[in-house]
């Protein structure tokens, strides 16, 4: 009979556990266990980026949204959101303020949202990269066709984050609408993987209906996918959805993954994210203890901020970013680690040429 302590060092040594072995282990951890995790995935982590905490500055720059996923609070049936839209001139004096700041990665985050066409995505990725030269620009605006994808990459940007939110068919379809499929899902992922992107996946901890073996699944298909970042963050209700009464994902089970992602992708760019702040006051500081190395602070105007509300409670919607840098900054040093500036790209990752350069 293996002990936990003993699957914890197989997962660090082989990057995989048998489903029995998962299963184990996410069920049944006590807090030698957890301790043991932690340790190890923190030793991990600074094997390769040392103490460093990258900082990401986050741009939600549209909240009209096509979809009507059940989880969301800005799905398209959700009559009591107040839309809005940034223009390009808004976001580019979010970034400008972002780079004064030393952010040097600009994540921009919508709904599914057509107004903006492609060619328009490509021109404010053109135009961020003109402004902030040497920086990294993130995508985070759902699922487009590879043409899409191409278009935004040859336009400079440089990451893509797209959650399958669940591999497994069955529970996927209890969480999205039918036209939403996770064969389309992890199309896209695969067309940005090939495109030549850093490509973010992940899921909500604790969504409706998730099982053990759901998320026994996504860790398989991380595992095989090999992503460059995964964004994993409790679920939370928001009350003006049909999940509206179901229960939020839980600190322990959130820290648990963070743990286990790292050991499995050792590399990975993983952040601590706004949601598992919201559900604990120290959420962040836990998750970066847990082998987290990446926090995402919001660099949206504070009069746009909730009004872009994915979940109830969602924190740090009425500081401005040069508090929000402070406290942040803060949070990051309280656990022995330092925030750094810089693009922060996945360790060895070369960017394959524009096919405009070729
Ligand atoms: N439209 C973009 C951005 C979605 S918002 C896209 O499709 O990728 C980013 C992430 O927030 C989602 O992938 C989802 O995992 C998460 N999210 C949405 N609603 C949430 C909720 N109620 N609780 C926690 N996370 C949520």
């Amino acid at each position: 009979m293996k002990t936990n302590i003993e699957r914890i060092d197989k997962l660090c040594e082989n990057r995989i556990l048998s489903r029995k072995d998962f299963a184990i282990l996410l069920t049944s951890m006590d807090n030698e266990d957890e301790e043991h995790l932690f340790k190890t995935a923190r030793a991990v982590r600074e094997k390769y980026y040392g103490k460093k905490v990258f900082l990401r500055g986050l741009i939600e720059f549209t909240n009209y949204c096509k979809n009507d996923c059940y989880y969301c609070g800005i799905r398209r049936g959700n009559k009591n959101v107040v839309r809005y839209r940034l223009s390009d001139e808004e976001i580019f004096d979010c970034c400008d303020n972002g780079y004064k700041l030393s952010f040097r990665t600009f994540v921009l985050q919508g709904g599914e949202d057509m107004f903006y066409s492609d060619e328009h995505i490509a021109r404010i990725v053109e135009g961020i990269k003109k402004r902030c030269p040497d920086s990294a620009v993130t995508l985070s605006v759902g699922e487009r066709s590879r043409k899409s994808y191409q278009t935004f990459f040859d336009a400079g940007a440089d990451r893509y984050l797209l959650r399958q939110e669940t591999s497994d068919p069955s529970h996927y379809a209890k969480l999205h609408p039918k036209e939403l499929t996770i064969e389309t899902r992890k199309r896209c992922l695969d067309d940005l993987k090939d495109i030549g992107f850093q490509v973010g996946c992940g899921i909500m901890v604790g969504s409706p209906y998730q099982t053990v073996d759901n998320i026994i699944d996504d860790l398989f298909y991380m595992h095989d996918f090999e992503p460059h970042m995964v964004g994993i963050g409790p679920f939370i209700p928001h009350s003006d959805t049909p999940f509206r009464d179901k229960k939020a994902g839980t600190l322990a089970d959130t820290l648990h993954l963070l743990g286990i992602i790292r050991l499995m992708l050792p590399k990975v760019l993983l952040p601590a994210t706004t949601a598992l702040g919201t559900i604990h006051p120290t959420g962040r500081e836990m998750g970066l203890s847990a082998g987290a190395n990446v926090v995402m602070p919001n660099l949206s105007p504070t009069g746009v901020r909730e009004k872009y509300t994915l979940y109830d409670g969602k924190i740090c919607v009425g500081d401005e970013i040069n508090n929000c840098l402070l406290c942040l900054e803060q949070r990051i040093k309280s656990v022995g680690y330092i925030p750094t500036a810089g693009r922060g790209d996945f360790i060895g990752f070369k960017r394959k040429q524009n096919l405009t350069d070729i």
